[in-house]
């Protein structure tokens, strides 16, 4: 469906003003053609876009609405503390309750500090990695995104155990220099890096469910891996839970698969919709940080009570009734799942549909589904594309790249997925 005349008179607008129109490069529908539709409002699984059309939302705004759009308590807890002052830039109580719900759920997180985003969050906790080992080096995994700080955006070097290249202009080789990207489930290929390097290593980062290149289940013996080579070399094992955290479960991919990780980031849940990021760890390692130790990082909106109120309004919810949320949200996953597999069946596709609770995500290729970003087909994004647009003309909103997960909220109903397994259905005889 193309984007309607108001949508379309707002993009115009906006292109003069914001490079391409956007305050984040995905938004802007490069990769899937078109323009994008404007959100008018909001609300459970759906939104309105500014020409009054109504669609069922897998975009969730990248994964923080777990509860659905501008669920009644969030909401509540938003105004009623927004009414008593917006930041205060001093200690409050909102961001004790908030610190409190996630120390509590999450056993390997003795304390925590709360920030405005998932790449603050990252930053600070390498920063943090780097501060306490005295040591420059980050292992990361091609396929995993870590947010746009300089040292993160960084792509394979040639060889295996050679430095990074920048991905992104702006990005000094120098900064890259200092992060080593490896394969994902590549056990030889991490083991003969840390025997040659583990003494400069600080830190291993890895999304333990990774979910921005497609959806990259690792096998547990791999992180297994990364948790004893960490510990026997003395490099800090960073689990980057943005995505997972309070989404696949209480204790995220750290409890999925009962590994302590040393420092751990959360975002995008744990703020119910309003700019939070986190990171935390052992008493000992988060006791490094300024003003009790050495680590510095501050910031002017950390732990505003707006945000925290919201976080807590949607952890005080998913954690009520003993984990009846994530059970909903595991049989809608799985309803989901078996309905689009079936759809694509139908369609005589040997397609395979990826998941981990209520994230899933579309591998249009045949063959075992991929577990590293090399293994994914280039031509899976062209069919992508076309089905993005159909699914859209059925008032069907996924996020508008082949690479993005869709994720199921509380607030989507069984209704819901039916209906959108109609519309694959259709949308997938519409393309063939
Ligand atoms: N880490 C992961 C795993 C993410 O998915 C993201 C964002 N999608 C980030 C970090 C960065 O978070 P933010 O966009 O809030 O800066």
């Amino acid at each position: 469906m193309s984007a309607g005349p108001k949508s379309k008179e707002l993009f115009e607008r906006a292109c003069r003003v914001m490079p391409a129109g956007v305050n984040s490069p995905v938004r802007a529908f490069a990769s899937v053609g078109g323009e994008p539709l404007f959100y008018a409002s909001a609300s459970g699984a759906r939104f309105t876009d500014a020409d009054g059309r109504d669609f069922i939302d897998y975009v969730g705004s990248w994964g923080p609405l777990i509860l659905g759009h501008a669920h009644p308590d969030v909401v509540e807890a938003v105004s009623r503390t927004a009414a008593k002052g917006l930041t205060y830039g001093a200690p409050c109580a909102e961001e004790v309750e908030l610190a409190e719900l996630v120390t509590n759920a999450v056993p390997h997180l003795e304390m925590v500090r709360f920030v405005s985003s998932g790449t603050e969050a990252v930053m600070s906790a390498v920063r943090l990695a780097r501060g306490i080992t005295g040591r420059d080096a980050v292992i990361k995994f091609s396929g995993c995104y870590h947010g746009h700080a300089d040292h993160l955006l960084v792509s394979a070097g040639s060889g295996l155990a050679t430095f990074g290249t920048p991905s992104s202009a702006g990005v000094p080789s120098s900064f890259a220099a200092h992060t080593i990207v490896l394969p994902l489930n590549d056990e030889q290929g991490f083991r003969s890096v840390m025997a040659e390097r583990g003494q400069d290593i600080a830190a291993v980062i890895i999304e333990g469910v990774p979910a921005n290149a497609g959806l990259l289940i690792q096998p547990p013996e791999f992180l297994r891996l990364l948790r004893e080579q960490c510990s026997h070399h003395g490099a800090m094992l960073i689990m980057d839970e943005v995505i997972t955290g309070f989404r696949i479960g209480p204790e995220g991919a750290a409890g999925l698969y009962d590994i302590e990780p040393d420092l751990a980031i959360y975002g995008k849940v744990i703020g119910g919709g309003m700019p939070v990021g986190a990171y935390g760890g052992r008493r000992a390692a988060m006791e490094q940080l300024a003003p009790l130790g050495p680590v510095y990082q501050a910031g002017t909106l950390s732990g505003n009570p707006v945000a925290m109120a919201a976080g807590a309004a949607t952890l005080g919810n998913l954690l009520a009734d003993n984990g009846a949320a994530y059970q909903r949200l595991e049989a809608l996953g799985d309803r989901f799942q078996k309905g689009i597999l079936a759809a694509f069946a139908g369609a005589g596709l040997a397609w395979s549909v990826v998941r981990q609770g209520s994230i899933l995500w579309l591998s249009l290729q045949e063959g075992e589904a991929p577990r590293t970003y090399e293994c994914i087909a280039p031509e899976a994004a062209d069919r992508y594309a076309r089905l993005h647009t159909a699914l859209l003309d059925r008032g069907i909103y996924l996020a508008p790249s082949a690479y993005e997960v869709m994720f199921v909220s509380l607030a989507h109903t069984e209704d819901d997925i039916d209906q959108t397994i109609a519309a694959f259905h259709e949308a997938l005889g519409a393309i063939a």
